[in-house]
């Protein structure tokens, strides 16, 4: 179907960041747009429930934005620079492992304005309409079909559309009714660790209680605990551990106990009383990585954002990778003149090795922030990594700078990172063995002297002994 063949009617299932954004690409084409979510409208609502506060913002999420115009409003404008890692010592001492170079830096930003500054711009549209309080119950995806419950009126709503996008989330019911269809691949995976939300407030004069411009974390080996700054001066503490951690920490006293080992420093600035009324108001969620292909229905039904690749948290990555679907979504609309038996297709086949790359760094990033930080090796590997970069930038490129602050696709990272780790046992293999080389010289020309002195030594003895 071409541009100028029809005007595309296009369903968004899901009004998160992934819907929301895909809303403002889609409008700006000039498609008729309906989005649906099952949440009321969240501008309207005093407290949105869900998941993580804040979000780390890299240079995949601000591209996409930058393509509907709305990078400066959102990222320079409302989000919070964190240019280190700030590690947290058991005795509360500190030290910082920057990111990048000076000046690279994610930014803190918060889900709900982001959320609602997304759908306040998909609304400046004419063409894009929001139903909130609207569920998906069912669907046929090959025909286009879906099927809402409004969850105000309980009364059942069909839709007809050209294109089905479903951007419902880690849980979502497009990608169940995929599944449904043959030759759909699918797996998921729950970690052993599961993650609970803290709060440091502001101090009494309502400043930041650490310094803002890092991402603070306190690896502990097989858990750990994060805080990203907010924009009211608070800081979202989120706390990573196996759930028989969260469940062995029954009363007040024990939390205390096990905060005073572990996180010590964290106690006066969230406050004694608070962390226990936080800790026992709230229950821990679960994370979940999740794998699918291919990502399409025919010409009529695509999953973006969580539904098609939810990652563990631990690269700051799930939303980054959502917006970028987003953006790699539009560049193959204008590539295929708004053919979606072309794009949808091609959109499965680019992203996928790309999707599944990110859920595999996701999974290492977090032995990474628990543990490895601990590790002389990996700080004297980043530095080698660094000082590498800054000689060769375009030649070396770290892989946490290519994920974090470069466009290249994530499965390319992963062999970057291979080619890299292959260079470098090279070179100390190659190192190595010159100094086994230099060791052998040194023993053969100390041993030349040697000799001379034993030849004597011999016919001295022979001289002593005489022949037997
Ligand atoms: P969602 O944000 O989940 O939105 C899905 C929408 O679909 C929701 O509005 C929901 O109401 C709606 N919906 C669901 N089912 C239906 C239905 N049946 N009918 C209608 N509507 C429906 N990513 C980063 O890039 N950086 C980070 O620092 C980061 N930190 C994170 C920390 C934690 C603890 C977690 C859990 C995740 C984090 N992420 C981060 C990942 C990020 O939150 C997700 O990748 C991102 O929210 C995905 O956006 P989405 O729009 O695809 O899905």
């Amino acid at each position: 179907m071409s541009k100028e063949s029809e005007k595309l009617h296009i369903a968004v299932v899901g009004g998160g960041l992934v819907g929301a954004l895909n809303a403002c690409y889609l409008a700006k084409r000039g498609f008729e747009v309906h989005v649906y979510d099952l949440r009321e409208d969240i501008r309207q609502l005093e407290h949105v429930p869900g998941r993580s506060i804040n979000l780390a913002m890299s240079v995949r999420g601000s591209t996409a934005l930058r393509g509907v115009g709305l990078e400066d409003a959102i990222v320079r404008d409302h989000g919070i620079p964190m240019e280190s890692r700030m590690i947290h010592r058991p005795d509360g001492s500190t030290y910082a492992i920057p990111y990048g170079k000076k000046g690279q830096c994610i930014y803190s930003v918060g889900r709900r304005f982001l959320n609602e500054a997304l759908i306040n711009a998909a609304e400046q549209y004419p063409n894009v309409h929001f139903h909130f309080h609207h569920k998906l119950v069912s669907a046929n995806l090959s025909k286009g079909q879906l099927t809402f419950e409004n969850l105000t009126s309980k009364e059942t709503q069909e839709t007809k559309t050209d294109l089905i996008l479903g951007c419902d989330g880690a849980y979502s019911t497009v990608r169940k009714q995929m599944m449904k269809m043959p030759m759909f691949n699918y797996s998921q995976t729950y970690i052993p660790t599961v993650y609970m939300e803290l709060c440091i407030p502001p101090d009494e004069k309502g400043n930041f209680k650490m310094p803002e411009n890092h991402l603070h974390i306190w690896p502990r080996g097989q858990f750990m605990m994060i805080a990203l700054p907010n924009q009211d001066k608070s800081w979202t503490v989120t706390l990573f551990m196996p759930q028989e951690i969260f469940d062995s920490l029954d009363t007040p006293s024990k939390l205390i106990d096990f905060f005073e080992i572990h996180y010590r420093d964290t106690i006066p600035l969230i406050g004694k009383e608070k962390l226990v009324k936080d800790f026992f108001a709230t229950k821990p969620s679960p994370m979940i990585s999740v794998k699918c292909s291919p990502y399409h229905v025919g010409s009529t039904c695509v999953i973006m954002g969580d539904a098609s690749h939810a990652i563990v948290p631990f690269y700051g990555q799930g939303m980054n990778a959502g917006l970028e679907d987003c953006f790699i979504f539009n560049q193959l609309l204008d590539k295929h003149d708004n053919d979606l038996g072309k794009v949808l297709p091609e959109f499965s086949q680019f992203r996928n090795p790309d999707a599944e790359a990110i859920c595999d760094l996701a999974m290492y990033n977090y032995i990474e922030m628990r543990d490895l930080v601990n590790h002389l090796s990996f700080r004297l590997r980043k530095k080698l990594d660094d000082g590498l970069h800054w000689l060769l930038p375009k030649r070396w490129v770290p892989l946490y700078t290519s994920v974090t602050f470069s466009r290249m696709r994530y499965h390319h990272c992963i062999q970057n990172k291979k080619w890299q780790d292959e260079v470098v046992s090279n070179a100390v293999r190659t190192i190595g063995g010159l100094g086994i080389l230099a060791a052998t010289y040194c023993l053969y020309t100390s041993w030349m002297p040697l000799k001379e002195v034993l030849k004597d030594y011999e016919s001295l003895l022979g001289n002593m002994v005489g022949p037997v």
